[in-house]
């Protein structure tokens, strides 16, 4: 199944950048159509399929066409899995990446154990209300300090291999990422 025109529910360049090479590459769409907009979508569903399946299905009613959305949430092992679903407004509704990861390393001052995951869950709502969705993990570990300059949100602090995801281009990232494994999941979903 390859998606004639497919629109990528989100807002966010790092996400969409990361996402259309993926999608592309593996043939899931043959267009990613760009420069359309949408009201935003309050993300009030308590788990990370709820707010992808959210923001997909208001994507599609908006533009008309298939829309494939993600929400991801980053797991810490000494913080009992948070902030999870909340990882977006973990410093506050208004906060900063910055503000976002300069608070989880305040809250892991001292703690040994330092491993962490991301998890995404993957959308893909189609015009007619049918969806499908996947999920994809990967593992890592909480850095000391923010270092690297690419990505975007956490990226600064979360480690794989001795390295920050800020450190990775988006190529590098992309072979590795949660959200990779999410759409590779996707993409085994509908028999590509
Ligand atoms: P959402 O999926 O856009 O709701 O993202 C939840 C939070 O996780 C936001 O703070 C994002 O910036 C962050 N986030 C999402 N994906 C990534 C990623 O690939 N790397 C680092 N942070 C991410």
């Amino acid at each position: 199944m390859s998606i004639p025109r497919l629109v990528l529910a989100t807002k966010n360049q790092g996400k969409h950048a990361e996402m259309s090479d993926i999608v592309l590459g593996m043939g899931l769409a043959e267009e990613i159509v760009t420069g359309l907009d949408w009201a935003d979508v309050d993300e009030t569903g308590t788990t990370l399929e709820e707010n992808a399946l959210l923001k997909g299905r208001a994507v599609t009613e908006a533009t008309g066409l298939p829309a494939l959305a993600d929400d991801t949430g980053l797991s810490v092992k000494a913080l009992q899995g948070q902030p999870g679903v909340h990882s977006a407004r973990y410093a506050g509704p208004t906060a900063s990446y910055a503000d976002n990861y300069t608070k989880l390393l305040g809250e892991l001052e001292g703690a040994e154990d330092r491993s962490a995951r991301f998890v995404t869950v993957v959308a893909l709502v189609l015009p007619d209300g049918s969806f499908v969705t996947a999920e994809g993990t990967v593992e890592g570990e909480i850095a000391l300090e923010p270092r690297g300059e690419g990505g975007f949100g956490y990226d600064p602090v979360f480690m794989v291999g001795g390295r920050t995801m800020s450190q990775m281009g988006v190529e590098e990232k992309n072979r590795i990422s949660h959200r990779k494994r999410a759409l590779a999941a996707l993409g085994e979903a509908l028999g590509l």
